[in-house]
């Protein structure tokens, strides 16, 4: 990197110059963001900042290089277990992250930085902080630990980050952002990132920034442009098998699956793997050497579907996740938002697909509330039975698919299952056809296709819906009346225990 390539570079016009102007420009970023052109002359001026960004939209380089530009001029001196800035983060994952990204941005430069972050050994973070760091990146809850134990002292700080800060709200820590807030120096700096703005964020902002200057990329709630949504319609107890189904698409090469809970989490996880994906899970109740190497192995392509709770995923940066599926709707609407921001980053595009069972529909409307969009429904099993469970060898899938049966002259997925069951590749990989995808193509029977009036589907008959130009002989109860549709040789449902069973021997 020479001096003059490092001139022409867009943050030089922002005022970063020197090692931390290359260090930019080395880590790949040449042209600003919207939020860094906005943020970073602000924040060169003192002033406190409240950003209001979508997740992916560079807001750490938004904040860490003003701060690291200050921090090079004062020096190395630092006083014992004090931090000239504290970022504070929602999650582990987010902490890890923004470090990572300071590191990077501030190569060659003598800047020091520690985590202090909950599920791992305190010592090495006491350790670590004893000399005094530049940055001090830290979840709420433990940093609240030392600053009580005296282990940290605040009084020094003079910048504060508080990022993704509905999220740290979300999570029960407001308490604890405004007792870490007061234990900072009173002249200190401050940035506030959020994506949303509820109304306690609003307060909290009010009472810690003064003066702010508001930056926002993206009105409030609304998804990144390059996002494709929708919808499909499945009962909870079809959901695993659509899943699966889904995953047997090759095009989805890195998928986030997002479930509502820690213990749905594992179970989607557990699905997964019976159904011969290999998957890994990261939420919170897993240690946090358990939650980096699923990332880490997310990260480097090495596993290919990650499922998260919404509080581990907050936050993650991982480039390229091609498709992010909700196996269920979060409780709070914004955090769809979140979610599928995990994809469709840097300007690429990306894929989120939305299953929704009836009883979640009241969800599914919030959510279209907050971006501002109805979600288009491109597959409705609602009409179809559900999966029929049989008991199977370990490792086996659990579960009748519903076109199951080898039959002669089908065309085989890996798994063995016929290609042709209703998730081709185009279907997840293809943007929707304008605002109304599949709908009004046929005349199709309309009063059939109103769910308990919850949601009234305008598209094709579920039959017909997802075989496009495929001869209807093909498909495999394309003539059958939803009622007969079973599976060849399927056993009806029987008694779902008795797969638990202990062997007969045993039970004797
Ligand atoms: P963030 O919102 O901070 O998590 O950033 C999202 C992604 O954008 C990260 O992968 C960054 O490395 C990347 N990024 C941030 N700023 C720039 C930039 N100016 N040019 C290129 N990539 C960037």
């Amino acid at each position: 990197m020479n001096e003059i390539d490092a001139e022409l570079n867009g943050f030089a016009k922002l005022g970063i110059s020197g090692q931390l102007l290359k260090a930019t420009t080395a880590a790949g970023f040449t042209d600003p963001k919207p939020i860094q052109e906005q943020a970073i002359p602000a924040q060169l001026a003192g002033r406190d900042i409240l950003g209001i960004a979508q997740t992916g939209s560079g807001k750490t380089a938004a904040f860490a290089l003003p701060i690291l530009s200050r921090i090079i001029a004062l020096g190395t001196k630092r006083r014992p277990k004090t931090a000239r800035a504290l970022i504070l983060a929602p999650t582990r994952e987010l902490a890890v992250q923004i470090e990572e990204t300071i590191k990077v941005l501030a190569k060659g430069a003598h800047i020091s930085t520690a985590l202090v972050l909950g599920g791992v050994s305190r010592f090495s973070q006491v350790k670590k902080i004893g000399p005094g760091v530049d940055f001090l990146i830290a979840t709420p809850g433990r940093l609240m630990d030392l600053v009580r134990e005296k282990d940290v002292i605040l009084s020094e700080t003079t910048w504060l980050v508080l990022d993704e800060a509905d999220r740290m709200l979300d999570m029960g820590f407001i308490n604890d952002v405004k007792r870490i807030a007061k234990a900072t120096h009173p002249a200190r700096q401050t940035a506030l990132f959020s994506a949303t703005m509820p109304a306690e964020i609003e307060q909290l902002t009010q009472s810690l920034l003064r003066d702010p200057v508001r930056v926002e990329v993206a009105p409030q709630g609304t998804t990144a442009a390059e996002i494709v949504q929708s919808v499909v319609l499945a009962r909870t107890k079809q959901k695993r098998k659509v899943l699966s189904d889904m995953l047997a698409d090759e095009a989805m090469s890195s998928v986030i699956v997002f479930a509502r809970t820690k213990h749905g989490a594992d179970r989607v996880t557990k699905d997964l793997e019976r159904d011969g994906f290999e998957a890994a899970v990261i939420h919170g109740n897993k240690s946090q050497n358990a939650r980096q190497k699923a990332l880490n192995g997310f990260r480097d392509g090495s596993v290919r579907i990650l499922v998260a709770t919404d509080i581990a995923a907050r936050g993650i940066d991982v480039p390229g996740i091609s498709h992010v599926v909700n196996f269920d709707l979060p409780d709070e609407a914004e955090s769809y938002v979140h979610r599928i921001g995990r994809t469709g980053r840097n300007g690429r595009d990306g894929i989120a697909i939305t299953l929704v069972d009836p009883s979640e529909n009241s969800k599914l409307r919030q959510v279209e509330r907050i971006i501002r969009m109805k979600l288009p429904v491109i597959a409705d099993h609602l009409g179809q039975p559900d999966p029929v469970r049989e008991p199977r060898p370990q490792g086996e899938r659990n579960f009748a698919p519903a076109n199951d049966g080898a039959r002669e002259g089908k065309e085989q997925r890996r798994d063995g299952r016929p290609r042709n069951d209703g998730f081709g590749k185009k279907r997840f990989g293809a943007k929707p056809h304008g605002d109304r995808p599949f709908a009004k193509k046929h005349d199709g029977d309309q009063g059939e296709r109103n769910h308990g009036g919850e949601r009234p589907f305008k598209g094709k008959p579920s039959g017909e819906r997802h075989f496009h130009g495929k001869p209807k002989g093909d498909r495999p109860f394309g003539d059958k009346p939803h009622g007969e549709r079973k599976p060849e040789g399927s056993k009806p449902f029987r008694n779902k225990r008795r797969f638990n069973r202990k062997p007969a021997a045993r039970a004797a």
